[in-house]
């Protein structure tokens, strides 16, 4: 059975004092039998506070961009080695916010994700498709283009630590959750993918969670489709309340499917 997944992506949100907060309140509200892997992706800046805050809790530590490089002259850059030793294990490789806004290739995505697990750190791989692309009826190819794109250098052993989110980019920020019903088509072929690129048992086991303007109000029916095992979070895991709520939907509505 694969274990719920529910990230928290607080971009480039918060400040010290508010990303400490954040953090001691979603580690309060997560118990010691927590049945789900949580995990929040704060800012550079702050991943050692946060770190502190959820040190002896079951929510995990991850940052929300890597270099592609080992180390070296890349002013600017944050290395798999420099996260790992603050504390994170886990990191966001080709978030849309990334692939459109800030231009990443998907050359350069795939090899940051190769980068992460070959460092030790778990990925969790953002795809998902425009509008533009949904309405031209390409949201499946484009999807099944990124993953292959992405994947081509990743052994099977290797996928154990990786979560594919399945993020559509008009989702995203806007308010609009997508229907459960296309979430679902999407994370069908997302599985389909996945079984090409390797074989149906390991696409079988994959996690792949959904993620676009989720609030607790929409994860209940989310949640619920088969296949969604859990969600990135932006906007609504900058609440402690509203992410905890979020976190026990996973859990619940992830095991009830
Ligand atoms: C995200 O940034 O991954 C995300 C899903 O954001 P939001 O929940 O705000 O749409």
């Amino acid at each position: 059975m694969r274990r719920p997944f529910i990230g928290g992506n607080w971009k480039m949100n918060t400040d010290h004092a508010s990303a400490r907060s954040l953090a001691h309140a979603i580690a309060e509200g997560t118990g010691a039998d927590w049945a789900a892997d949580v995990v929040v992706f704060p800012p550079f800046p702050y991943l050692l506070p946060v770190a502190e805050a959820i040190a002896g809790s079951p929510v995990a530590l991850g940052a929300q961009d890597l270099s592609g490089e080992v180390n070296g002259a890349r002013t600017g850059e944050v290395s798999a080695e420099m996260l790992r030793d603050v504390g994170a294990s886990w990191v966001i490789v080709g978030h849309s916010e990334r692939r459109h806004t800030i231009g990443e290739s998907e050359a350069l995505i795939a090899d940051k994700l190769s980068m992460a697990l070959g460092s030790g750190l778990r990925a969790v791989l953002c795809v998902g498709e425009t509008r533009a692309e949904r309405d031209a009826g390409k949201a499946h190819d484009i999807i099944a283009a990124q993953l292959r794109s992405a994947l081509a250098a990743i052994d099977a052993a290797a996928m154990d630590d990786v979560v594919i989110a399945y993020e559509p980019v008009w989702a995203i920020g806007t308010g609009i959750t997508a229907q459960p019903a296309d979430a679902g088509e999407a994370h069908r072929e997302i599985r389909s993918a996945l079984a090409a690129r390797y074989d149906a048992r390991l696409a079988s086991g994959v996690r792949v969670v959904y993620g676009g303007s989720l609030v607790p109000a929409t994860a209940k029916s989310i949640f619920a489709v088969d296949g969604v095992d859990g969600g990135l979070v932006g906007g609504a895991s900058l609440k402690a309340h509203d992410f905890l709520a979020l976190c026990t939907a996973a859990t619940v509505g992830v095991a009830a499917s």
